[in-house]
């Protein structure tokens, strides 16, 4: 239990907070690179609750809200959206100038590792249109000023709440995260925050986020570190799907694809498990990897949809061994 974390959440998502709505946290043990997926299970949590998570672990909480869904639980998934309650800016004082937050002051500051700040702008009236909140955030990443791990943007981006540990070995596996300021009072509509910083709000174009990002990637040269980072998230997929059952032989075939089932085999003509293969992180698929199905009800699913996929099975199968135990 943390004050910090919950003085916080309280500044951060106020009190209206509909009932069918929840801030969405996350918290583990130990060095998040070393995590698989399964740890980021969401904990849904409202203004009064305790926070669930131990101070000894790595805690987050989300920028948005969501709503229910109809079996009675909350994912972290854009399609659940219900508000933006804030914009988080990563990696102030280390890959993003100190002087950026001279622009505009933020609500909160938040020590997460050795002189690297999260700088939270807390919104006035949560921003419910999820379009309006993403153009601000894809203006941010326009102007490389979204920190180190644009990836996460969006609605489903999470901070480091304050009042636990870092628990990357790099930092000695338990550097405390820490309130630097709170000032839950300021608060800040969308065009104040794109005025502040000079920034120019893209009208809606018709490339995502992602390729956006992709695109700024390689106009600068994609960076060994982004490299690795891609290929041990690939990595966590394989294993887990290699857990599941679903590869279907050891190496590539000439082409450098592996067939796998297919997470839509039910849906396919017959059931037909058929069709289903990954590919290596390389270039071609910007280093995340690669999946398709030539199945037609299975056409438009990539490796987005398929890691998607796997996500949502390792909370499935994490809630089902908590409903045992
Ligand atoms: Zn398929």
């Amino acid at each position: 239990m943390s004050n910090e974390a919950l003085a916080f959440l309280h500044a951060l998502f106020r009190s209206d907070m509909p009932a069918d709505q929840r801030a969405i946290l996350c918290g583990f043990l130990g060095d998040p690179n070393d995590r698989l997926k399964n740890a980021w299970r969401p904990r849904p949590w409202r203004p009064g609750r305790d926070v669930p998570i131990e101070r000894d672990e790595n805690a987050y909480v989300c920028v948005a809200t969501f709503c229910r869904r109809a079996d009675g639980s909350y994912r972290r998934r854009k399609e659940n959206f219900a508000a933006a309650h804030a914009l988080m800016v990563d990696d102030v004082g280390t890959k993003v100038p100190a002087a950026l937050i001279d622009a505009l002051a933020p609500s909160a500051l938040v020590e997460t590792s050795p002189n690297n700040l999260q700088a939270w702008y807390f919104f006035g009236e949560p921003a419910r249109n999820r379009d309006d909140f993403t153009r601000l955030v894809q203006s941010f990443i326009d102007a490389q000023l979204l920190g180190a791990d644009p990836g996460m943007a969006g609605c489903t981006r999470v901070g480091r709440l304050p009042g636990f540990v870092n628990g990357k070995a790099k930092y000695g596996g338990a550097y405390p995260t820490r309130l630097v300021t709170l000032d839950a009072d300021r608060r800040y509509t969308l065009d104040e925050i794109s005025l502040a910083f000079g920034l120019r709000v893209a009208r809606p174009r018709p490339v995502s986020q992602r390729q956006a990002m992709e695109l700024a990637l390689r106009q600068r040269g994609t960076p060994q570190q982004f490299i690795d980072e891609r290929t041990r998230a690939f990595a966590s997929f394989l294993h887990q799907m290699c857990a599941l059952g679903m590869l279907k032989s050891d190496t590539p075939d000439i082409d450098g694809w592996t067939d796998v089932v297919c997470p839509w085999t039910g849906n396919h003509t017959d059931q037909a498990d058929t069709g289903g293969a990954i590919r290596a992180p390389a270039e071609e698929n910007g280093w995340h990897g690669a999946f398709k199905c030539h199945h037609g009800g299975c056409a438009g699913r990539g490796w987005r949809e398929l890691t998607d996929w796997l996500a949502d099975e390792a909370v499935l199968a994490m809630e089902r061994k908590d409903a045992e135990t």
